[in-house]
C-alpha cells in the first residue's frame, strides 16, 4: 500500500539531536533554535522569526499579540484547519467564515469587505495547499479599515507571492504576523513544530516575551536589561532544542526536498490533464507552488468516495481534506447562518493524492495510470 504520507529524514537528524543533548543545554532559544530563525530571516525576509512547539502556537501568540477581547471579530476561511478559528475563539473572539473562490479553496479576498464590521480586528488569509491568497487586495483593505493580517503559513513554507509592483515575497513575510507549521505532514518537520514569523516591528519586543512565558528572559540574556522577571500575559511557547536540532537537519535538505517534491507534483499534473471529470488545482497568476499538496476536485460527493474507494482497492491510499468550520459541530450554532457553498464544494469534491519524498515518479505515474483507466472506462 502506498501511504497519503511518509515523513522524510535526511539522516542527520539524530546527530544534530546528538550535538545539542552534548551541548548541555536542552531548553529552548538555544544554538540550533537560532540557527534555524536566522536562516528563515536571511532567506524569506522575514522581520522576526520564532519558533514555536506548533503552528497552532503560534497562532495561539497572534491572537495575544492582535490583543483580541471577547466579542472583536475575526475573518478566517471556513475550508481550513480547526487551529486556524480556535486560536481566536479560545481568546473569545467571534469567527466570521469566508468563502473560498469557485476553483480555488483559498479565502475569495472579493468578497472579504462585506463580512468587516466595527468589531473586525483581523483576517487570517490561509495559503491552501502553499498556493497564495490575494495579498496585495487583503492588504489593502486591512490598510483602509485598520485590521491586522495573520498569514496561516502552515503549508506555505518556500512559496511565494507577485504583488501589484512585481515584487516577490515569501509568503509569511507579507502579513503583520504570521504562522508555519513543522508537523511531519509539511515539507519540512520536526515532528511537532511551528514558528511566528513578525513583519510589523511594532510585535517585536511583545513577541518575545510572550514566547517565553511572560517573561523579559531573552532580552536579559542578551544582556539588555540585568534582571528578568515577570513582564506580561504569554506562555511556554518555545521548543527545545532537540526539536529545533531535528529542524536543523530538515533544513539543511531543503532545496532538495522542494525540487523533488515540485517534480512529482508537475508529474500528476501533467499526467491527469485531460482526464475526464478530474478537475487539477489552478494556480493564480501571482502565485508559485512549492509542491505541499497535489490535489484533485471530483463532480460529485459520490465520485470522490468511488475514486477513494478504487485507489484503495489498486493500492494508494489518497484523501480528502477539510469539513467546512462553520458546519462544524461545535461552530455550527455560532455561526451567523450564510451559506458557503464553495467551502461545501471543496470538502466534499477535493481529494488530495500520496506525495512524499520517497514516492518515485513511477509510483505518481501507475496512480495517474490508475485514475486515467477508471474514468476513460
Ligand atoms: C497543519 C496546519 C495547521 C496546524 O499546524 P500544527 O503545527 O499541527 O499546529 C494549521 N493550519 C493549517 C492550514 C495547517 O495545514
Amino acid at each position: 500500500m502506498i501511504p497519503f504520507n511518509k515523513p522524510f529524514l535526511t539522516g542527520k537528524e539524530t546527530q544534530y539531536i546528538q550535538e545539542a543533548v552534548q551541548s548541555g543545554k536542552l531548553s529552548g532559544n538555544g544554538i540550533f533554535t537560532q540557527k534555524c530563525q536566522a536562516f528563515f530571516e536571511q532567506e524569506y525576509g522575514f522581520k522576526k522569526a520564532l519558533l514555536t512547539t506548533s503552528c497552532t502556537d503560534a497562532l495561539e501568540m497572534c491572537a495575544l499579540l492582535a490583543d483580541i477581547q471577547p466579542g472583536d471579530e475575526v475573518i478566517v476561511p471556513s475550508f481550513t484547519f480547526v487551529s486556524t478559528a480556535i486560536a481566536f475563539v479560545r481568546q473569545g473572539a467571534t469567527i466570521v467564515f469566508a468563502d473560498s473562490y469557485s476553483d480555488n479553496p483559498n479565502m475569495d479576498a472579493s468578497q472579504l469587505e462585506a463580512l468587516i464590521t466595527p468589531k473586525t480586528k483581523a483576517i487570517v488569509p490561509v495559503h491552501y495547499a502553499g498556493v497564495a491568497c490575494d495579498m496585495d487586495a487583503i492588504m489593502d483593505l486591512a490598510n483602509r479599515y485598520n485590521l491586522l493580517v495573520i498569514e496561516d503559513a502552515a503549508q506555505a513554507i518556500d512559496s511565494f507571492y507577485t504583488g501589484k509592483e512585481g515584487v516577490k515575497r515569501a509568503l509569511g513575510s507579507i502579513g503583520h504576523l504570521a504562522a508555519f507549521s513543522f508537523h511531519e505532514t509539511k515539507n519540512i518537520i520536526s515532528g511537532e513544530g511551528g514558528m511566528l514569523t513578525i513583519n510589523d516591528e511594532r510585535f517585536i519586543h511583545r513577541a518575545e516575551i510572550i514566547w517565553e512565558k511572560g517573561t523579559n528572559r531573552a532580552e536579559f540574556f542578551r544582556g539588555e536589561v540585568n534582571k528578568y522577571g515577570w513582564v506580561d500575559t504569554g506562555s511556554s511557547f518555545l521548543p527545545s532544542e532537540v526539536i529545533a536540532a531535528f529542524l536543523w537537519a530538515q533544513i539543511e535538505n531543503l532545496a532538495v526536498i522542494q525540487q523533488k517534491r515540485k517534480t512529482l507534483w508537475n508529474a500528476y499534473y501533467q499526467g491527469l490533464q485531460s482526464v475526464p471529470s478530474v478537475t487539477l488545482p489552478q494556480l493564480p497568476e501571482y502565485a508559485t507552488n512549492n509542491g505541499h499538496m497535489f490535489y484533485v476536485v471530483l463532480p460529485s460527493l459520490s465520485a470522490r468516495t468511488q475514486l477513494i474507494r478504487y485507489l484503495q482497492e489498486a493500492g494508494y491510499h489518497a484523501v480528502f481534506h477539510y469539513i467546512s468550520l462553520h458546519s462544524s459541530p461545535y461552530y455550527q450554532s455560532k455561526h451567523d447562518g450564510r451559506s458557503l457553498p464553495h467551502s461545501d464544494h471543496f470538502t466534499d469534491c477535493l481529494l488530495r493524492l500520496p506525495l512524499f519524498y520517497s514516492l518515485s515518479e513511477l509510483d505518481v505515474q501507475k496512480i495517474v495510470e490508475t485514475i486515467r483507466f477508471i474514468y476513460e472506462q
